[in-house]
C-alpha cells in the first residue's frame, strides 16, 4: 500500500496520456473523453451486488480506458468522512489507502480531506501516485513563517491523445464546530485563500498560450462554479464538486469573454461518474454524449480493488461487519437523541444530556447491528479539521443555577436537552454536552453565559458501541427496557 509516489521529477511538466492519432485528411485528432467523481466519501465499505462501491467505480472506469486510450481521469475531492468506519479507526490511512487503489490522473483536496490533520494529509499528498491539486492553500507550518514548499500542485498539464490540457485546482473554506464555513487555515497549517476567480484568473493567464482545453478541477459548490465562470475567461470546464449534486447534463454558462464554459458534477457518495467527450472546436471547447454513469450491480468490477479494499478492511477493521447487538424495532431518527442520553447515562453516568437533534443521518433499522451500520446513524465530521467531530461528545459540572440560567436562555432551534426535574440551583450536576454546544452555545441560546470546562468523552459512535456491547452482553436489544 506504501508504494512510492510515481509522479514525475518535474510536476509541472507535460503528462502524456494515450497517443496523438492523425486523420485521413492529416488533421490531429482533437478530442478526448473525460471522465469525472467528486464527494466519494469513503464509500468503499458499502457494497453494490456484493462488491465494493470502489471496485465498481473503477471496474467502470478501467472499461472505459479500455475502449480508448485518449482518457483523462480526475477527482473533485471529498473522499474522507461519513462513509467507512474503518476510516475512524485507522484515523484515515484505510481510506488514503482505498483511495490509491483508485485509477485517477488526478484529484483536488476536498474540505473533508483534511479530516485527520497535517500528518496525514501530508501523507497522504506525499505518498499519492497522481497528483493532488489545490492552487489557493499554502503550507505554513510556523505561524508568520514563510510557507513551506507547497504539497500540493496549484495546476497540472496533459497532452491527452493531440489535446493539450491544463487542469487548475481550488478548495473551499473549511467548517467549524458549528458545521459552518469559516475563514482560517485547515488544521493551523494550510492556509486558505478565498480569492478564487483572483487565483483562477492568474492561472488561466499562464496556462492558456500552451492549452487547447482548461479545466477548473474545483472543490467550490455549484453556484461559486458558475459565478467563477461568469467572472474569469478563459476556463472550459468546470468540474464541480462539494454540493454534491447529480447533473444529467453539462450547464452551460457564458463566460465573461462571451464564450461557453461548461459544469459538471457527478453527485456524492461514489454513486455514479460523469463521462463526455471533450471536443475542441476551432472557437470553442463543447462536450459530445455527455452522460452521467450511475453504479448499479451491472458495473463491471476490478476485482484487484475488490481484493485491496478487503485486505484494507481485514487491517484496519476486522470486526465492521460483526453483530454486537439488535435493534428490537426501527429506531426513528426523532427517538436517537434519547439513545445517546441512554447511552450517555449508562456509560459515563451523566445526570442529563444536552445536543443537537439533528446530527443523525438515518434511522437505525430493525434487527442486527453492526460498527459498519451504526456508524451510518452516526457520521463524524471532524470540524475543524485535525479535531474531533463536531457532534463528539463531553463532559463537565453545571450548577443548578447555570442549568436554570441556559433553560431560560434556549432560543429554538433543534436542541435536545435532557435535564433532571426538579433543578435544584445549590446542586452540581454531571452533564454531557456535544462539541457543538461547548464551543458554541449561541447557536441554541441567547447570551449564553459562560459553560464550565468540560472533558472528551468520545464520539457519539464510541459512546453507542460501549453502549450496544453492554445491553447485548446482557441478553438486551439496543431499543428496548
Ligand atoms: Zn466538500
Amino acid at each position: 500500500m506504501d508504494a512510492a509516489p510515481r509522479l514525475p521529477p518535474d510536476p509541472f511538466a507535460e503528462r502524456v496520456i494515450g497517443r496523438c492519432l492523425v486523420g485521413k485528411d492529416g488533421a490531429p485528432d482533437s478530442r478526448f473523453l473525460l471522465l469525472h467523481t467528486n464527494d466519494l466519501q469513503a464509500r468503499y465499505s458499502e457494497r453494490l451486488g456484493g462488491k465494493s462501491r470502489f471496485a465498481r467505480l473503477a471496474g467502470a472506469l478501467a472499461a472505459e480506458r479500455a475502449t480508448t486510450p485518449n482518457v483523462l481521469v480526475l477527482d473533485g475531492g471529498d473522499a474522507y468522512e461519513k462513509g467507512s468506519f474503518a476510516e475512524t479507526l485507522s484515523s484515515g490511512e484505510a481510506t488514503r489507502e482505498a483511495l490509491q487503489l483508485l485509477p485517477f490522473d488526478a484529484r483536488v483536496i476536498g474540505n473533508h480531506d483534511f479530516a485527520w490533520g497535517r500528518e496525514q494529509v501530508l501523507r497522504d499528498v506525499s505518498q499519492s501516485r497522481f497528483p493532488v491539486l489545490a492552487a489557493n492553500i499554502q503550507y505554513v507550518p510556523v505561524e508568520g513563517k514563510p510557507a513551506s514548499e507547497n504539497p500540493f500542485l496549484p495546476y497540472v498539464r496533459y497532452r491527452v491523445g493531440c489535446v493539450k490540457v491544463a487542469v487548475l485546482g481550488l478548495v473551499t473554506a473549511g467548517f467549524d464546530a458549528r458545521d459552518e464555513q469559516a475563514k482560517g487555515p485547515y488544521d493551523t497549517v494550510f492556509v486558505h485563500d478565498d480569492r478564487y476567480a483572483t487565483i483562477a484568473k492568474g492561472l488561466v493567464e499562464k496556462l492558456r498560450p500552451d492549452a487547447d482545453v482548461i479545466i477548473a478541477l474545483d472543490h467550490l459548490g455549484l453556484f461559486p462554479d458558475s459565478q467563477l465562470a461568469q467572472r474569469v475567461p478563459g476556463i472550459d470546464i468546470f468540474i464541480s464538486s462539494h454540493t454534491e449534486e447529480f447533473l444529467e447534463n453539462p450547464n452551460p454558462v457564458w463566460r465573461a469573454d462571451g464564450r461557453m464554459g461548461y459544469l459538471v458534477e457527478a453527485g456524492h457518495w461514489t454513486r455514479a461518474f460523469g463521462r463526455g467527450t471533450v471536443v475542441v472546436g476551432p472557437k470553442s471547447v463543447s462536450f459530445e454524449n455527455y452522460k452521467l454513469v450511475r453504479l448499479t450491480e451491472q458495473t463491471p468490477v476490478d476485482d484487484e480493488v475488490e481484493k485491496g479494499v478487503a485486505a484494507i478492511e481485514a487491517k484496519y477493521a476486522p470486526k465492521l461487519n460483526e453483530t454486537i447487538v439488535s435493534a428490537g424495532k426501527t429506531i426513528p431518527l426523532i427517538d436517537l437523541p434519547g439513545l445517546v442520553r441512554d447511552a450517555f447515562r449508562s456509560e459515563e453516568g451523566v445526570d442529563g444530556v444536552l445536543i443537537g437533534g439533528d446530527t443523525f443521518f438515518g434511522p437505525i433499522a430493525k434487527g442486527p447491528a453492526t460498527p459498519q451500520s451504526l456508524f451510518e446513524t452516526f457520521f463524524i465530521q471532524r470540524e475543524p479539521a485535525g479535531t474531533s467531530g463536531f457532534t463528539s461528545l463531553w463532559k463537565g459540572t453545571f450548577t443548578g443555577a447555570q442549568l436554570l440560567e441556559l433553560k431560560s436562555r434556549v432560543r429554538g432551534g433543534n436542541l435536545r436537552m435532557f435535564l433532571p426535574s426538579p433543578l435544584v440551583k445549590d446542586a452540581n450536576y454531571s452533564i454531557g454536552i456535544s462539541k457543538r454546544l461547548r464551543e458554541h452555545p449561541d447557536v441554541f441560546f441567547n447570551a449564553p453565559p459562560p459553560l464550565p470546562a468540560t472533558s472528551f468523552v468520545g464520539e457519539q459512535i464510541d459512546l453507542v458501541l460501549r453502549y450496544a456491547k453492554r445491553r447485548a452482553a446482557a441478553g438486551k436489544t439496543l431499543d428496548g427496557p
